[in-house]
């Protein structure tokens, strides 16, 4: 059955640089509604609303633990367990279940996808939870395993970066041009001779990850000196061998895409020159192309007939194929600033983000009789 993409929204707290500027709050969350306020509109403008899934307030209310956790010190603050729970607890869910999930962050450099992502520090994110959570329940059903059933993870970690792509988990130069994306008839768009690893554990995958992040290619800019320029996909490939009651063979597989988007800034407002403006213009071409696929998507949802969907366009549009308008069931994070200074930028994030909320998705689940 089609379902929509499911959309959340996040706000951080004000980061140095905001302080500095006395940046004024211009985010408000009440329930599923997030305002934001224009700061150049005249005083008693209403602000505008929009409406998601879920509206993460990570803005303030939250205490610093010892061991660097940051959580709520009222009942506003959402903490990274509850992103976790809300988010990742279903898509672990429906991987168990036989179903691709896709969850993926959005918006401009140092607004917050990474951290909702992968996390810093003790604070980790929705994607290190999920894969510690993955092997806990797999240990757990091994104990009662019969014999025939078995559980299998695989990784593979990429990156597209000036429209190529490049293997993060190789130190292996790429090919000139990056690694080719193909189409295979039924499976869609992939990309050839990625390295998949099997992965036994949480400490296994964890270091795999590191890797990924270490090979990854960090770029400076004024916005934010260690942010990525690049956009990442970490791929999960599980696969569940199991009898069904009938006391048949069968396997299940789900693939779980977790992909961190480079920043959706245009150019100008990072200051980019030469090689950073390159960078900039190619992020701006993929992402350009997302939003042109969005749109589409989303007329296409609303029961607009003939929509041509730009897929081909860019090399992130294709590889998000599967998770836009395929057999998945997607979610979006929206990383938001809270600060006046960033006010375009997050305005273009909450319309893209309310964009997606209209996309729809048919996800079935991937069982086979085992061969
Ligand atoms: P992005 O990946 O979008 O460029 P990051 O995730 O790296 O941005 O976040 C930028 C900074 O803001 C980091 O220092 C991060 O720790 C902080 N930050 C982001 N989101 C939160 C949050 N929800 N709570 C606390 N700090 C946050
Ligand atoms: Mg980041």
């Amino acid at each position: 059955m089609a379902e929509n993409v499911r959309v959340a929204v996040r706000v951080r707290p004000f980061n140095t640089r905001e302080k500095e500027r006395n940046a004024v709050l211009i985010i408000d969350m009440k329930g599923n509604t997030t305002e934001i306020k224009d700061p150049a509109a005249p005083k008693g403008e209403k602000p505008r609303t929009f409406t998601f899934d879920f509206s993460y307030w990570s803005h303030d209310g939250f205490k610093e633990e010892q061991d660097g956790y940051l959580s709520p010190s009222g009942s506003r603050y959402a903490d990274q367990r509850k992103v976790f729970n809300d988010l990742g607890q279903s898509v672990l869910d429906n991987a168990w279940k036989g179903y691709n999930c896709s969850l993926f962050a959005y918006g401009q450099t140092g607004s917050g996808k990474s951290y909702s992502m992968t996390g810093y520090g003790n604070n980790k994110g929705i994607v290190p939870i999920c894969c510690e959570e993955l092997f806990k329940g797999i240990e757990e059903k091994k104990k009662t395993a019969q014999k025939g059933e078995e559980f299998q993870v695989q990784v593979s970690m990429l990156e597209i970066y000036n429209e190529q792509v490049r293997d993060l988990l190789t130190s292996k130069k790429a090919p000139k041009g990056g690694l080719k994306v193909r189409q295979h008839p039924s499976k869609g768009f992939y990309v050839e001779s990625l390295i998949t690893c099997p992965v036994n554990s949480y400490a296994d995958i964890d270091n795999k990850y590191q890797e990924g992040a270490r090979n990854r290619t960090v770029a400076a800019t004024q916005m934010n000196a260690t942010s990525s320029r690049a956009h990442t996909i970490v791929g999960i490939y599980f696969t569940q061998k199991t009898l069904n009651d009938a006391g048949e063979n069968m396997t299940k597989s789900s693939i779980l895409y977790l992909v961190d988007l480079a920043g959706s800034e245009r150019a100008e407002s990072t200051g980019a020159t030469g090689d950073r403006l390159k960078e900039g213009s190619a992020i701006n071409q993929s992402l350009s192309t997302l939003g042109n696929v969005i749109k589409a998507l989303a007329d296409k949802g609303s029961g607009q007939s003939g929509v041509m969907v730009p897929f081909r366009n860019s090399v992130l549009t294709k590889l998000l194929k599967n998770a836009l308008d395929g057999n998945s069931k997607t979610i979006m994070i929206a990383a938001l600033s809270p600060a006046d200074i960033n006010y375009e930028e997050t305005l273009s994030t909450l319309r893209f983000a309310d964009r997606a909320k209209a996309i729809k998705t048919t996800a079935t689940v991937n069982e086979s009789p085992t061969d």
